[in-house]
């Protein structure tokens, strides 16, 4: 067994112990979710904030929800691609850079599709997709990058988010897996591009896996459960897919991504999960499924800050 890998800059290992309030999201029905910890720590300003990483290493990570940092009364909407004021939106943009000590420009996104294409953000990417859609990576479910202070946001209702980090080569990555990314294997492919493009070895890798649909909340129907049996190869690890009858089934995404991490390498205990369901507790969060698809989007965030 590799120990856990060393922190370049402030020495720590042993980053778990790190009290945490689990955020309780109203579903009594909850199975399984990962560990003991919950990873992604609420914040009175409406942050989650991914704290185990942002103590032990010069990163900011986590996720937003719908109450405003600022206070203001409207749900807090960061996506340009929903029936939203493109300006109100550019300025919520900008206000979550000032929460979290960067400057406006470090807003970096892609137009996500649902599919499992990851690019390499530079220095000459900063800011891609922030102020208009027609500067976003186009078709993008997925982005690294080892410059310091670009903030990589993708944005979420239900899907869930994957944050990656390879603490050795300094470097941070962010994908967006619904269920076709899912299958599509977007996390499997972050894993390989990080290691092409920076010689990142998966076992340096820490990944977490974000507030986003639970199983207690995630029916499917036939035709996902096959297309998971595919991407499995006809061995579904337990706890994925749970028979309902009727030929629908609870789904477990993070399950699933969890264990597409472990197939490309990641550790197991270099795998942190939440446990916060988003349709469970839609006063807190944007759900596309609790809206019945009306849904404004959170945004996950990632950035080197050091
Ligand atoms: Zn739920």
């Amino acid at each position: 067994m590799s120990p856990a890998p060393e922190d370049p800059r402030r020495g720590g290992v042993g980053v778990r112990a790190t009290a945490s309030r689990a955020v309780p999201c109203g579903c009594g029905k909850m199975k399984g979710g990962g560990g003991t910890m919950e990873p992604f720590v609420w914040q009175e300003n409406g942050l989650f904030r991914l704290a185990a990483w942002e103590q032990a290493y010069p990163v900011v990570a986590g996720m937003t929800s719908r109450v405003d940092p600022d206070g203001g009364p409207e749900p807090f909407n960061l996506a340009l691609h929903v029936d939203d004021d493109p300006q109100r939106v550019v300025a919520r943009r900008e206000a979550l850079c000032r929460v979290l000590g960067l400057p406006p420009e470090a807003f970096t996104c892609a137009e996500q599709v649902h599919g499992n294409r990851i690019v390499r953000v530079t220095a000459q990417d900063r800011g891609r997709g922030r102020l208009a859609r027609e500067t976003a990576f186009p078709a993008t479910d997925g982005m690294h990058t080892d410059v310091p202070n670009v903030l990589l946001a993708a944005f979420f209702a239900d899907c869930v988010p994957l944050f990656f980090l390879d603490p050795v080569r300094r470097v941070i990555g962010i994908a967006h897996a619904g269920w076709r990314g899912t299958v599509l294997d977007v996390a499997g492919e972050m894993v390989r591009s990080l290691a092409v493009h920076y010689g990142t070895r998966p076992r340096d890798l820490r990944v977490a896996i974000g507030p986003s649909i639970g199983p207690c909340c995630y029916e499917v129907d036939e035709r996902v459960a096959a297309a998971l049996r595919t991407t499995f190869g006809d061995d579904v690890p337990a706890g994925v897919l749970t028979a309902k009858g009727g030929g629908r089934y609870w789904l477990d995404l993070r399950r699933a991504n969890q264990k597409l991490c472990e197939r490309a390498g990641i550790l197991p205990e270099n795998i942190e999960v939440t446990s916060v369901c988003t349709s469970c507790a839609t006063g807190r969060f944007f759900s596309h499924r609790a809206e019945k698809g009306r849904a404004g989007r959170m945004a996950a965030f990632v950035a080197w800050t050091g």
